[in-house]
């Protein structure tokens, strides 16, 4: 084998190996949920740190807190990072909401990855899996 060619070989494999870590990476990738804070402030439930949630799980926080409120029966609003909802709201339930949403909105159940995304058709909800391919429908309504 020509010197030239030898190095363009090793250059090749070089980046194959590359390539292939670069796909263990990304499959040990896991999702991180933050904790929820939520305190009362007189007849308000605060959910202070509710931007984190979006942003963690890549949802617009606007639908987000279109299913918070139907879950939580209120009209809660964003102000700056917070979420305001009138009323008290046990704030042990937000943790157990999260975590539902993330079950059905957000991981995938063919592969459980929770690279995806959704979309709709015909007012329908798909969640489309970036890990496996996989497109589900979803049974909720705040896709
Ligand atoms: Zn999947």
């Amino acid at each position: 084998m020509p010197v030239q060619s030898k190095a363009e070989y090793e250059k090749l494999l070089g980046r194959l190996q590359q390539n292939a870590s670069n796909t263990s990476r990304r499959e040990v990738s896991r999702l991180e949920i933050p904790d929820p804070h939520v305190i009362w402030i007189g007849q308000r439930t605060i959910f202070r740190n509710f931007m984190e949630f979006p942003k963690a799980l890549r949802r617009e926080p606007e639908k987000l807190l279109l299913y918070l409120n139907k879950e939580l029966a209120s009209a809660g609003y964003i102000a700056g990072d917070r979420v305001i909802f009138l009323g008290r709201k046990e704030p042990s339930s937000f943790g157990a909401l999260i975590d539902r949403y993330v079950k059905d909105y957000v991981i995938c159940p063919v592969c459980g990855s929770p690279d995806t995304r959704t979309e709709k058709s015909k007012k329908l909800g798909f969640l489309l899996c970036e890990a496996c391919g996989a497109r589900s429908s979803i049974k909720g309504n705040y896709a």
